[in-house]
């Protein structure tokens, strides 16, 4: 037993999220922090036509004193895996972050520091002043200092067969920078950038038809992409602890822009930017 937790211990990697979130389970499981929204969504999601591309979810359970999610460890059985987390989405907060981080403008210097250290330019004469930043001014600078508010997307981290990660694709703004990280990342392996570009049209199809999709603001959540050495690839989507339900009334388009109110997340926005650059990978 201990000889395979150990090994199992090896081969986990977290390209996102606070490391102390997750668990590993036997059996191909792996454990998340337990959250409410997270887990209503991931239930609905076992019943949707996106269920193919969602890792199985199994229910929550207790350890150490604290809830856990369970679910399937989409890395389980790959062989010297290589993985990228591109998050999706227009912007990576909830409209309700915003307004409540407006309600209460208290001036942050810990989101000065970060926004200084990122790029020493982006705080204003006033705002170094002050050596602080409101919170939504934050939140709104970090998404279009990325790609996250042109492309609708930005690449969190990747992780190559070796073992190293890169986490300084957040800063990736061009399309040319963007089809170097994905030619980086597949090794310009023509099968696999076939396979990803099919799965993400495949995706594309399934939200076409997903009642889970029209009901829900989908923000913060990621793409997973995962191959290996024998050439399999498949894409995942995880996190959905900022996907949230709009009322009954309204049904999102996720393809068309934000503005307050609407709660609309650019969702397809960027799945459509990003399947067009795995297409141009393709052609180099
Ligand atoms: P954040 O909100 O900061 O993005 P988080 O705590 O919500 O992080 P996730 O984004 O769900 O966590 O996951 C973090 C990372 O853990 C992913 O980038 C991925 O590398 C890994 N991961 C998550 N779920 C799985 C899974 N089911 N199988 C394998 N790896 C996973
Ligand atoms: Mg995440
Ligand atoms: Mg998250």
């Amino acid at each position: 037993v201990m000889q395979w937790s150990l090994r199992r211990q090896s081969s986990w990697v977290q390209l996102a999220g606070h490391q102390g979130n997750f668990q590993l389970s036997e059996g191909g499981e792996v454990l998340k922090r337990f959250s409410e929204v997270e887990a209503v969504c991931l239930q609905a999601l076992m019943d949707d036509p996106l269920r193919p591309f969602v890792p199985q979810y199994y229910g929550s359970v207790a350890r150490g004193g604290h809830s856990y999610i369970r679910l399937e460890d989409l890395l389980s059985g790959l062989k010297s895996p290589v993985i990228m987390d591109c998050k999706m989405g227009i912007r990576t907060y909830l409209e309700e972050e915003l307004t409540k981080a407006q309600s209460t403008p208290t001036l942050r210097t810990d989101m000065y520091m970060k926004m200084v250290k990122v790029d020493p330019t982006a705080p204003t004469v006033e705002e170094h002043e002050q050596q602080g930043v409101t919170k939504w001014r934050y939140m709104q600078w970090r998404d279009t200092n990325c790609s996250t508010s042109t492309l609708g997307f930005r690449i969190e981290g990747i992780m190559l067969e070796n073992g190293s990660v890169q986490r300084d694709f957040r800063k990736t703004l061009s399309d040319v920078q963007v089809t170097e990280a994905l030619l980086f990342f597949t090794k310009s392996q023509i099968n696999i950038l076939k396979a990803y570009h099919y799965r993400l049209k495949c995706l594309a199809e399934a939200l076409q038809i997903s009642p889970f999709f029209k009901a829900h603001e989908v923000i913060g959540s990621s793409l997973l992409f995962v191959h290996d050495r024998t050439s399999k690839a498949s894409i995942w989507m995880i996190d959905f602890g900022k996907t949230t339900p709009v009322p009954k009334c309204m049904q999102l388009r996720h393809n068309v822009p934000w503005a307050l109110g609407n709660r609309e997340d650019g969702y397809l926005l960027g799945l459509a930017a990003l399947t067009s650059f795995v297409g141009q990978a393709i052609d180099q």
